[in-house]
Formats: structure tokens, sequence, C-alpha cells
């Protein structure tokens, strides 16, 4: 896919709509955008790519026990970057496995569920594509995937 400037809520929405069976009607969506965000150079299929894992592993977090959450999407401006965080009411990241969720094939769920390539796909679209980062924050109810995105960037 070619890099373009994109514009971020459309990416986001879009990849909301197709996934909106898979959330299912047990989690609730919140949009946080901040509309004044300029668009952002990218390559929006591998971003897309990176909404469908964040968002996967956070509906997939809060589906254990009885099921149900808030996912909330926010995007803000950082400076010369463009903030976009996946929000999640799951039980959080244990903290001795923080290091190795970014590592390819690291995963904690059932065989046959995950691959443990979400992340590490995730990364290198973000870091080594983007040249943005990616970070987590977790508490048990508040887990936060964060992705940063230069607002310019030097090019393909
Ligand atoms: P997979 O989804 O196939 O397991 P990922 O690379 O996407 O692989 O995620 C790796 C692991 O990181 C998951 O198995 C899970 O243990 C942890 N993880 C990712 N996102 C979350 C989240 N929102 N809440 C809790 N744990 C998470
Ligand atoms: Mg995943």
């Amino acid at each position: 896919a070619p890099y373009r400037v994109v514009d971020v809520h459309e990416l986001l929405d879009s990849t909301l709509v197709m996934l909106s069976g898979k959330i299912g009607q047990r989690i609730q969506v919140v949009k946080d955008y901040d509309r004044t965000l300029p668009p952002v150079p990218a390559y929006p299929a591998e971003l897309n790519q990176v909404w469908t894992n964040l968002v996967d592993n956070a509906v997939f977090a809060m589906n254990g026990d009885g099921g149900g959450g808030t996912l909330t999407v926010r995007t803000a401006r950082d400076g010369d970057r463009a903030l976009v965080e996946f929000r999640d009411t799951g039980p959080g990241v244990p903290a001795d496995i923080r290091g190795r969720i970014f590592d390819p094939f690291f995963t904690t769920k059932p065989v046959g569920e995950g691959t443990g390539l979400g992340l590490d796909i995730s990364w290198r679209i973000v870091v080594n594509k983007h040249h943005g980062s990616l970070q987590v924050e977790s508490v048990p109810g508040d887990t936060r995937f964060q992705v940063l995105l230069p607002l310019t960037a030097p090019g393909p």
C-alpha cells in the first residue's frame, strides 16, 4: 500500500466497523478523538493491521470471566506526534510478562487462539516503518497501548 497522508480517525472508524462482530454487544466502544489532529503520513493498510491487533487483544482480554468492558480509543496531539491509544478494562498484562509481549511467538492464549505475532508485527510497523513508538501501561482494569506517530516524517 502506498505511503500517503491519512486521516487516522477515518482509519480507526473503518477498523472498528470491520471488527464490530468480534467486539460484540458486551463491550462498549468509546471514541475520544481529538478532531484537531492533523493527518499523518503513513501506510494506511499497515496501520489498520496495528489497530486490528490492538483491538483484538483488548477484546480478548475483556472477554475473560463474564466478559464485557469498555474499549476507549483516544487520539491526541503530543507535540510533533499523533497519539493513538487503545484502553481496555480487562485484567491487564501481568508485570512478569510485560517485557516479553512484543517478542515474536510470545502468547498466553490457548493453542490455536493466538500466534504471538500480533505485537511483534505491530512493533515493526509502528517503529521500523513509521519511526514511531509503541508502549504499554497496565494495571488491572486499565491497560493502555499507546501508538505515537510522527506528524512529519522523512518519507517512505
Ligand atoms: P496473541 O494475540 O496471538 O497472543 P500478541 O503479540 O498480539 O499475540 O500478544 C501477546 C500477548 O500479550 C498476549 O498473548 C497477552 O498475553 C498479552 N496482551 C496483549 N494485549 C493485551 C491486553 N490488552 N491485555 C492483557 N494482555 C495483553
Ligand atoms: Mg494479538
